[in-house]
């Protein structure tokens, strides 16, 4: 699948949601105490599936309801070694150590900065209210409410994404995608194309809310 998320950082620099060094992406097999991650500053749309990040996952019961994490950055390859993570690690991280309604399947974390889901948000559209004209977006993609500007590659962001999209602590997730106001959108699902799916169909959405001038 590692492979599967190259093509999608492709198409999604091609839909300019995406310009050459942004963009991340994770996976994780819910049977594997680590997860892939994509590394930091690498072009995207040229990126290979030897130059992922692998991040182990370090649990710690500190009782019987509450457990502690850590991450660990594991061996892979030697092209990886000398690669740093994406700088939104704490984002994913947060979302992958638990695996929730996917534990026994993969989890996919994507983050883009698709222009008119961005675009809307500016304009001072809460992406999680163009459900009410929109029926057929909240058949597939359950929108979370935005999160407000907040500093790139913070924990500050991971934590406010973290807690509108609904996230509990056995790794539950109310939402399939939710965006950051001033920045982009992060999407969550089984597979890299079924992520990439949501960020689409609000995608869509989004210009034509804006195309209409109607807001
Ligand atoms: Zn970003």
């Amino acid at each position: 699948m590692l492979e599967t998320i190259c093509e999608t950082l492709v198409e999604a620099y091609r839909r300019n949601w995406i310009t050459s060094r942004d963009g991340n992406v994770s996976i994780r097999h819910h049977d594997r105490d680590h997860f892939y991650i994509t590394p930091s500053g690498v072009r995207k749309q040229t990126m290979q599936p030897d130059q992922f990040k692998k991040i182990g996952i370090v649990k710690q019961a500190v009782n019987r309801n509450v457990s502690m994490y850590n991450h660990t950055i594991l061996d892979y390859t030697d092209i990886s070694s000398k690669l740093k993570p994406s700088g939104e690690l704490p984002l994913h991280f947060g979302l992958q150590k638990e695996m929730g309604q996917h534990r026994n399947d993969v989890r996919v974390v994507m983050h883009f900065h698709p222009t008119y889901c961005v675009a809307a948000m500016h304009a001072g559209i809460d992406l999680s209210t163009i459900v009410n004209d929109f029926p057929e977006l909240s058949r597939y993609t359950k929108v979370a409410k935005n999160v407000p500007d907040v500093p790139p590659i913070s924990q500050e962001l991971a934590d406010r994404c973290h807690e509108n999209l609904g996230l509990t602590n056995d790794g539950t997730i109310s939402y399939d995608i939710v965006g950051i106001k001033g920045h982009g959108v992060v999407s969550i699902d089984t597979s890299p194309w079924r992520a990439f799916e949501h960020i689409e169909r609000l995608e869509h959405i989004c210009k034509i809310v804006l195309s209409s001038r109607k807001f």
